[in-house]
C-alpha cells in the first residue's frame, strides 16, 4: 500500500494523476431520544441493535385515530425507558 502511494505521488508530480475530492453518502439512523447517530455497516454495531417503531394508530388510540407514530431509538434509550418492563 505504501509503495502504491509512493508511485502515485511520483506520478502526481507529472500531472498525469490528480487527487479529486469525493462525496461519500452514509446511511445513518439518529436516535430520537438522545441524538446518537448510528451508521450502517459492520463498523458500528449499534446499527444492528437499533429499534425502529412504526405504527398506524386505530380507533381508540391515545395517539389519535389514523395517525402514524414512528421513532428510531438506540438500545441504551430503550433499556433506560423500557428496561424494567422487558
Ligand atoms: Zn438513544
Amino acid at each position: 500500500m505504501r509503495l502504491a502511494r509512493a508511485l502515485f505521488d511520483q506520478k502526481k508530480g507529472n500531472n498525469m494523476l490528480k487527487y479529486q475530492p469525493v462525496t461519500v453518502e452514509k446511511l445513518v439512523c439518529t436516535c430520537d431520544r438522545c441524538g446518537r447517530v448510528m451508521e450502517e455497516g459492520l463498523a458500528d454495531l449499534e446499527w444492528q441493535e437499533r429499534f425502529i417503531i412504526s405504527c398506524r394508530c386505530g380507533y381508540g388510540s391515545v395517539f389519535g385515530d389514523g395517525n402514524l407514530v414512528e421513532g428510531d431509538f438506540c438500545q441504551e434509550c430503550i433499556q433506560a425507558v423500557l428496561g424494567k418492563y422487558l
